[in-house]
């Protein structure tokens, strides 16, 4: 277990910007996880677990609490029949155990892959793209408590999975520290996307789950900044739900605004599409952060940017949305240690 204190968390992040850590622990067993409760106890100061940082904007003052980063990164398949169950350790890369599962031919996160970050993150956020989201192959998570110390195994059917949620996000005390996959080796692509479905009009062959993730990660290549030259974390805001009044009514404003009707009676709309089309707000910027040209949900940090910088982009983006439409916003990247 290592230890250290005012460690620099924005070289741990994507977006690689942002202060210390108080206190600073690389968990490699469950053992090191109890060992960090144990001593954020004796400080009076909160766990906060880290994983690959690609989700997470953390403030320029840091952050007063006892970091800990989840380091166990075993991978294992159990193979029963038509169904493998990986189980990974929490700090596995996400794109390790999509390989992992990619190379054996198991179908279930193909339509994952490129995301960054481990697979407790992936659990915690409930990862989704293309189609996909990661509560579709879940099968439980291992946790350790901090507010009791103990161990305890989160089945599929209490880990109320949402969008970019989850009974892990919504109970912050649990630090996950193992999940396990129910995988398929039964043939079942999901090519619905839009996007999946072009690149296979223009042959690309998506028949097996390692094809399938070579052509998302394609895709993803075209739509993001890439890590080594600009920061950023993904989709800093979440697409809104709303009600289907006020989508009725912002369709007749912004002819052409996609809508995607759930279940519930809700209507999710494309908030990129809101930024870019009905608000003109790519490239839109605040000191060094700016809203990314190729997808205006996405911030990036230009070198030199601060957490300030970012934070106030963001402010202001949602403002610019609440006044023209009258949606809240809501923000999918979480500031590190606000809770
Ligand atoms: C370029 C780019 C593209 C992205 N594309 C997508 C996308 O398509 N779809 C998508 O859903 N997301 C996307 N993301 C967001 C991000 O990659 C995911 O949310 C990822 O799963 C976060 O995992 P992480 O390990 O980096 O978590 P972190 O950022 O380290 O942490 C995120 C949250 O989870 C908590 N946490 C992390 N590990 C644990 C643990 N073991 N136990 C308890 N809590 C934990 C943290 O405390 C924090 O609250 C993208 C990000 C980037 C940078």
């Amino acid at each position: 277990m290592k230890f250290g204190e005012h460690v620099p968390l924005a070289p741990l992040t994507t977006l690689g910007v942002g202060g210390k850590a108080r206190f600073f622990i690389e968990a490699h067993s469950e053992e090191d996880v109890k060992a960090a409760i144990a001593r954020a106890r004796e400080c009076g100061l909160p766990v906060l677990p880290l994983g690959g940082g690609s989700n997470l904007l953390v403030p320029d003052a840091g952050v007063d609490g006892v970091v800990v980063k989840v380091m166990m990164r075993d991978i294992a398949c159990e193979e029963g029949g038509a169904e493998t169950l990986l189980v990974a350790g929490a700090g596995a890369s996400w794109e390790t155990v999509v390989d992992t599962a990619t190379s054996r031919g198991l179908f279930g996160i193909e339509n994952l892959a490129g995301i960054p970050g481990t697979i407790g993150g992936a659990a915690v956020q409930n990862i989704g793209a293309y189609g996909a989201e990661l509560a579709g192959v879940f099968a439980y998570a291992d946790t350790v408590d901090a507010a009791t110390g103990s161990s305890r195994r989160i089945a599929r059917d209490e880990a109320a999975f949402g969008y970019r949620t989850s009974f892990f996000k919504n109970n912050r005390s649990h630090i996950v520290t193992r999940v396990a996959l129910r995988l398929s080796t039964h043939a079942s692509p999901n090519i619905s996307y839009p996007d999946l479905l072009r690149a296979q009009e223009e042959g690309v062959s998506l028949t097996a789950p390692v094809d399938i993730a070579k052509a998302v990660r394609a895709i993803r290549a075209r739509k993001f900044p890439k890590q080594a030259e600009e920061g950023s974390a993904g989709s800093f805001f979440k697409n809104p739900v709303i009600s289907r009044e006020l989508a009725s009514a912002l369709a007749e404003r912004f002819p052409g605004m996609p809508q995607f009707p759930q279940p519930d009676g809700t209507v999710k709309v494309s908030l990129a599409w809101l930024l870019d089309r009905a608000l003109s707000l790519k490239g839109f910027s605040k000191g060094n952060a700016r809203l990314y040209e190729k997808h205006p949900l996405v911030i990036v940090a230009r070198a030199g940017a601060r957490a300030a910088d970012i934070d106030a982009l963001a402010k202001e983006v949602a403002e610019l949305v609440r006044s023209a439409t009258g949606i809240a916003i809501e923000r999918e990247v979480e500031t590190f240690g606000a809770r």
